[in-house]
């Protein structure tokens, strides 16, 4: 099973692909995570990458797509994976829907958690009390709403017109969204 979880910054998409990875045994490629850790070990591309990320900012569509097609190839993918926070721009689409069609596979599902944006501002007022991110200051996260907006979004009618899409409604506990998604997929 091969899915994409799509949704704005703070929607709660991570939490809820952490915990369908482990229920499907299937792997959680997060995007971000990813980019953090090589951040904190100090690695060149960490290096690269760690004002664009405390910018708010999205890296470069290049950068991100070769480290997706490296993440992919790993042993762990093997049995399907859900990749949260990739892609984010309909260039990362492409590349992605290319890659797959290099080993004849595709997608089975792409997940829209839909949330009102203010009510996400109000988790991320929460959360920022809690989680010490670089990235989680006020206006950074205003920042990375208005990226969602211009650069993401057009993702929703993108994978609408595949039929792939479903969508889940991202409000009230996390044991309620996961039900949600549970009879979504
Ligand atoms: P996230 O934890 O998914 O919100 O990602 C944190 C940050 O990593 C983002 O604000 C971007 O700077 C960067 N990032 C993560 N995934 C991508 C992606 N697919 N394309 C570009 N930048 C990304």
């Amino acid at each position: 099973m091969k899915l994409v979880f799509l949704g704005p910054p703070g929607v709660g998409k991570g939490t809820q692909a952490k915990l369908y990875s482990e229920q499907q045994k299937i792997a959680h490629i997060s995007t971000g995570e990813m980019l953090r850790a090589a951040v904190q070990a100090g690695s060149s591309l960490g290096k690269r990458v760690q004002s664009t990320i405390d910018s708010g900012q999205l890296v470069s569509d290049e950068l991100i797509i070769e480290v997706i097609q490296e993440r992919v190839r790993q042993q762990d993918c093997s049995g399907g994976y859900i990749l949260d926070g990739f892609p984010r721009t309909i260039k990362q689409a492409e590349a992605l829907k290319r890659l797959l069609e290099t080993s004849g596979a595709a997608l089975d599902a792409v997940v829209l958690f839909d949330l009102p944006e203010k009510v996400i501002l109000e988790r991320l007022a929460k959360r920022r009390s809690t989680e010490a991110r670089a990235d989680d200051s006020e206006q950074v996260q205003l920042d990375r709403q208005r990226v969602y907006r211009e650069q993401t979004a057009p993702l929703v009618d993108y994978y609408r017109k595949t039929g792939l899409l479903k969508t889940v409604d991202a409000s009230g506990s996390i044991e309620q969204v996961a039900e949600k998604l549970d009879a979504a997929l």
